[in-house]
């Protein structure tokens, strides 16, 4: 394949843009080279601005689980501009999201739009903050949850108390009250709490992990979880902005039959425009402004465009539940695929799959946390990374991601992907 125009975009985009990119994983760092300008997508596939055709797995990170420009979802987006894109005053569109989103999740009666999974994660913990009084959360190693300072923190060898910041930037103020523990480790966590009794505001999890490539909980750590979080007064907060909308009508508290007590969505929730949302019982919602003290804000937020789509979006899931068997089907069929592939050449490798969302990573162990998933081949990675673009096909560009698959692909274009696989040298 030839990428002469994208590289050449690239060069010009450095020189306005740090590191000519408006989100880091955007530029290929971790597989080396540069990464590719799109001009335009359509269904499962992208084209880029060399005109090569490319079979998509990233999804736009996740929103786009119906394919890319899909009509219902276009169509409304147009029909909405023409009548004004912004207005700063209340609009029926938002409670009809709102109420449609509140059918299909377990566990919510009210929710707050916002314009990304990051304000929704943040928001999420100052109401959580408010509502129990607490100051303290705990979060997991390579969950990741937006880039809000409390959330940037990182294991260091030992740092089981207290997290230190992995940004700079980040306070050390702001990071101690961010506890780390470890996916998967549910005695770590009852220590955790043990140590800081009747601090703990909220413990944020990813409830499938998609951040260190997919990372499945065992039933035995997340209903854990749970039993601690009502035991001790802690609120449970499933980070679902990856997972809402996308393992299932009600996302992973569906999926995994686990109720939280606070959810934040993002990606599908928005249709592939910008929106992230909070949603909990109206007995914790009661406590964000106007209602309530904990204030909260957007001057874009519920943004008519934004709610067009995410609507046009969430009616059809609603409309087709069918879908998330589909492309459960089709993830376990591209699993089986790759497994058989990557068998006869003996390289070693665990794949992990829940639903839409899968990872391969190239280490003997199972991967069940940060520690496991770090310590996967790199330079084989790279290799796979970058010979399944030569034969047209688009992974996310870093082993800590997952693939989200979206409905649009066929079982020729999984077939493309395999064969993609086998002629790879590894
Ligand atoms: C993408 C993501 C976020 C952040 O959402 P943005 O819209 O990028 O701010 C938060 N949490 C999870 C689990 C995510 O996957």
């Amino acid at each position: 394949m030839r990428y002469q125009r994208s590289s050449a975009l690239f060069a010009e985009a450095k020189q306005y843009i740090p590191g000519g990119v408006n989100s880091p994983v955007r530029a290929f760092k971790a597989v080396g080279g540069d990464p590719i300008f799109v001009k335009k997508a359509e269904g499962a596939y992208l084209y880029d601005e060399d005109d090569n055709r490319l079979i998509d797995y990233i999804a736009s990170w996740g929103p786009l689980i119906l394919g890319h420009a899909y009509e219902p979802v276009l169509n409304a987006v147009i029909d909405k501009a023409k009548k004004g894109t912004s207005f700063g005053m209340p609009t029926e569109i938002e409670t009809q999201l709102a109420k449609l989103s509140v059918s299909m999740v377990p566990n919510i009666d009210k929710i707050r739009f916002v314009n990304s999974g990051t304000e929704a994660c943040m928001s999420a913990v100052r109401l959580a903050r408010g509502y129990t009084g607490k100051d303290k959360i705990i979060k997991f190693a390579g969950c990741y949850h937006g880039h809000s300072d409390s959330f940037l923190i990182q294991a260091g060898s030992g740092a089981v108390t207290f997290g230190s910041p992995n940004s700079p930037g980040v306070t050390q103020g702001t990071a101690k009250d961010t506890l780390l523990a470890h996916y998967n480790d549910l005695e770590g966590v009852k220590k955790l709490v043990e140590a800081n009794k009747g601090e703990i505001a909220t413990i944020i999890i990813e409830p499938v992990a998609g951040n260190m490539g997919c990372i499945v909980p065992t039933d035995e750590f997340i209903k854990g979880l749970r039993d601690i979080c009502t035991q001790e007064g802690i609120l449970l907060l499933f980070d679902e902005v990856m997972t809402g909308f996308r393992l299932a009508k009600g996302g992973a508290q569906e999926a995994l039959g686990v109720d939280a007590d606070i959810v934040t969505f993002g990606k599908v929730i928005g249709g592939g425009l910008p929106v992230g949302a909070f949603a909990a019982r109206s007995e914790i919602m009661g406590h964000l402004a106007p209602e309530g003290p904990v204030y909260q804000a957007g001057t874009l937020s519920g943004n008519p465009l934004a709610m067009s789509a995410g609507l046009a979006m969430l009616t059809e899931l609603n409309n087709n539940a069918q879908i998330f068997q589909s492309l459960a089907d089709k993830t376990e069929y591209l699993h089986k695929g790759l497994a058989k592939v990557l068998n006869k050449k003996g390289v070693p490798y665990q794949i992990n799959r829940f639903g839409s969302m899968i990872s391969v990573h190239f280490t003997d162990e199972p991967v069940v946390d940060f520690a496991s998933s770090a310590k996967g081949n790199n330079a084989t990675f790279k290799k796979y990374f970058h010979g399944m673009l030569d034969k047209g096909v688009y992974l996310p560009p870093s082993a800590f991601e997952s693939y989200f698959l979206n409905d649009a692909l066929s079982y020729d274009d999984l077939d493309e992907t395999i064969n993609a696989a086998k002629a790879i040298d590894l």
